[in-house]
């Protein structure tokens, strides 16, 4: 039906990073994407360590020898793509531990208990569900989602110590 499918994995060191070129193979006869995505120290990820792009990218490289790098477009996000020569899909990165893309970044989230969230690393955003018990209208509504968009915060701060971090697992907050 014309959908195209991606596969994203995060890559955890010394769990799955003999897995890696596997994963590359899955876009051999198929027109799927494999997108490696660096793991964030959100929730039950902080107790690992992760693997980065660069890292993965050299491992594909000793690998395989005709792979080429895609040019970039609005549509592929924060991806970069490489494609392997004869192989049908393509093979991303994304990488926002050692190429912060925040500054690209418009994504929100929605939570299963309806809590807009601003950012990923960040527990602040608001409630909606709360307002819409309240049965605020559909203007407020779209002023408050639009107010939480443009206050977005500049970048996460992953690496260093502050406030207000997430402290939720992913499965919970719908990275
Ligand atoms: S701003 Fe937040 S949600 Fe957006 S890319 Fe950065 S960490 Fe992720």
């Amino acid at each position: 039906m014309g959908l195209k499918v991606k596969i994203n994995t995060v890559i955890v060191n010394d769990i799955n990073k003999d897995e890696i070129i596997d994963f590359v193979n899955l876009s051999k006869d198929k027109n799927l994407d494999i997108r490696f995505i660096e793991l964030m120290p959100i929730g039950a990820a902080k107790k690992h360590r992760g693997t980065s792009n660069e890292e993965i990218l050299n491992i594909i490289r000793e690998n395989f020898e005709n792979i080429k790098e895609e040019n970039k477009n609005k549509r592929s996000g924060p991806a970069d793509y490489i494609k392997i020569e004869n192989y049908k899909g393509k093979i991303g990165f994304i990488s926002p531990m050692s190429n912060c893309f925040c500054e690209e970044c418009n994504r929100i989230r929605l939570t299963s208990t309806g809590f807009l969230k601003k950012c990923l690393h960040f527990n602040y955003g608001v409630d909606l569900k709360k307002h819409l018990d309240d049965k605020i209208s559909e203007e407020e509504l779209n002023k408050l989602i639009y107010e939480n968009i443009y206050d977005k915060p500049e970048k996460h701060l992953f690496l260093k110590e502050c406030d207000n971090k997430e402290n939720k697992y992913m499965n919970q907050i719908g990275g």
